[in-house]
């Protein structure tokens, strides 16, 4: 059968630390993947992070940008480094990556949590607990307490100092994030469970009013809603009962860092952050880990996860990212570890062989 081939334009920002070492594996498989489901891509790598601080003097230069909007996917892999701990703000690697979020408009932010069965042992909870643990935290990333209005430090009335938040989400915010939600959970096992605090908050009563009316666009998908300190006992209690979590942003930046934990694997994780229209950011969570940095000792298996997010969630190639999700599990069944998931009886391979392993088993899938 011959297939229509299909073109994408792809930002690489390999970044600093591990970020080049884990980015070049990546992109091999994505080749690799794309080419046995009939899809190019043009890859363009630009500068940035502490790699572009020490190039051009800036974190993320206007082309690396423009660069990255132009293109149908961006992915990234790690920035930072102590080498730029102490510069000023506007000088920081992670300053470039929040321009870079704004500059995209991802508001969505979506970080699955999978024990996979092959590194149960690594969990935090009890074998029973996270064995078959499949999650998805869909976060909202550009609105809430983080960024809402009137903020700052004052005085109340009897003189005493005070700080103080804004919790606001506006009709619109909450509509395009409970959207990506519902999309997501029908692309998983078709359940989404809203997190908020309802009892208490208005911000979170208008929250849930907004989600309840967005469903009526899903009625295949089931909704669900829990309380936020329920949600985080049943986190660590039934991780199972869970499919996907939509939740506000300071919720959200809570669970989905509880939801890693219980996986235990932080060189496996991916995540994507989606706008409603224009190119996801797609990157591992993991940071540059400098301590490993051109070792050859990075784990690249949440980098090559989060090119087959970009595939499944920014192109809606679901074919393309089975393959790599499949090889990823191929890999692991045939014992090969790098040494952040390492135990006694597995392979032991550096960065790059994790790779060539990789590329061997999506070749060898039909
Ligand atoms: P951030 O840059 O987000 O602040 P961090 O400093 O909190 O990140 P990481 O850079 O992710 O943390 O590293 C934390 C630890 O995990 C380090 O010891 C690092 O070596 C290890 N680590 C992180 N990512 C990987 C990976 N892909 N493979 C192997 N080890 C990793
Ligand atoms: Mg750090």
């Amino acid at each position: 059968t011959t297939k229509q081939s299909k073109r994408y334009s792809i930002t690489l920002l390999p970044g600093d630390g591990i970020g080049p070492e884990v980015i070049s594996v990546a992109k091999n498989v994505l080749i690799l993947a794309g080419s046995l489901e009939g899809i190019e891509f043009n890859f363009q790598e630009m500068p940035m992070g502490g790699s572009a601080l020490d190039l051009v003097g800036v974190p993320l230069p206007d082309e690396t940008l423009l660069a990255a909007k132009k293109s149908d996917a961006v992915l990234l892999g790690a920035i930072g480094g102590y080498k730029w701990d102490k510069n000023e703000k506007h000088l920081k690697p992670e300053t470039g990556l929040l321009q870079l979020r704004e500059g995209l408009e991802v508001f969505a932010n979506l970080r699955p949590a999978t024990v996979l069965p092959q590194l149960v042992d690594a969990s935090t909870l009890k074998k029973e607990v996270a064995e078959g643990v499949d999650l998805m935290v869909v976060r909202e990333l550009t609105g809430g307490i983080y960024f809402g209005k009137p903020r700052g430090f004052g005085t109340n009335e009897d003189g005493e100092e005070i700080g103080f938040n804004t919790e606001v989400y506006a009709t619109y915010e909450v509509d395009r994030i409970a959207r990506v939600a519902f999309e997501t959970a029908r692309k998983r096992h078709g359940k989404l469970c809203s997190v908020d605090k309802a009892n208490v908050l208005e911000a979170s009563m208008f929250w849930r009013k907004r989600v309840i009316a967005i469903a009526a666009e899903y009625p295949d998908v089931e909704l669900s809603h829990m309380y936020v300190d329920n949600a985080a006992m049943q986190l660590v209690r039934n991780p199972k009962q869970f499919d996907t979590i939509v939740t506000n942003n300071i919720f959200g930046d809570i669970l989905s860092d509880e939801a890693s934990m219980i996986t235990g694997s932080i060189g496996m994780l991916p995540s994507a952050s989606l706008g409603s229209s224009g190119p996801g950011l797609f990157e591992p969570i993991h940071g540059s880990a400098p301590d490993i940095a051109n070792q050859d000792k990075a784990n690249p298996l949440a980098t090559v996860l989060s090119a087959a997010m970009l595939l499944k969630y920014g192109l809606g190639e679901e074919n393309a990212a089975k393959r790599i999700e499949n090889a990823v599990l191929d890999t692991l069944n045939k014992g090969f570890r790098t040494g952040d998931i390492y135990s006694a009886g597995n392979k032991l391979v550096g960065c790059k062989e994790m790779g060539e392993e990789v590329l061997k088993s999506v070749d060898s899938q039909v």
